[in-house]
């Protein structure tokens, strides 16, 4: 069974261009809307993103929208705690896919790492 885990310098999340994100204002309260839109960047790229490092510059104090845990997902997308795991690794690949693409390192590394016993 695959087991959903975060790769680092991937990042595929922190492309948050509202045109690829639909129905945002579905499950984010409007302050949110706000903060995830005041915090998109050139390219669509999260401001708070370090493209050197490719890390999240703020990943302490990061806003409830991107964390991957079972409260916040169940609030936001109405996902049981018991299908957290499948539902974040399909995001994850929908990510990745949308902006690295299917074959690409990323990817890659995200396979192995939820595949890894
Ligand atoms: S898309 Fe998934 S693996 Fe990539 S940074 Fe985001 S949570 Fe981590
Ligand atoms: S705040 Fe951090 S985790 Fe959230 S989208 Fe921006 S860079 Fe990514």
């Amino acid at each position: 069974m695959a087991t959903w885990s975060c790769v680092k310098q991937c990042g595929a999340c922190c492309h948050l261009d509202p045109a690829e994100r639909p129905g945002l204002e579905e499950y984010l309260l409007p302050e949110e809307l706000a903060l995830y839109l005041s915090m998109v960047g050139e390219g669509g790229w999260c401001i708070n993103f370090d493209h050197t490092t490719r890390e999240c510059r703020i990943y302490p104090h990061r806003p409830r929208f991107c964390r991957v845990e079972p409260e916040v997902f169940q609030d936001m997308y109405g996902v049981e705690p018991a299908d957290l795991n499948d539902f974040a690794i399909d995001c994850c690949w929908e990510h990745i896919e949308a902006l690295y693409g299917d074959c690409s390192l990323e990817m890659l590394r995200f396979e192995r790492e939820i595949w890894r016993e």
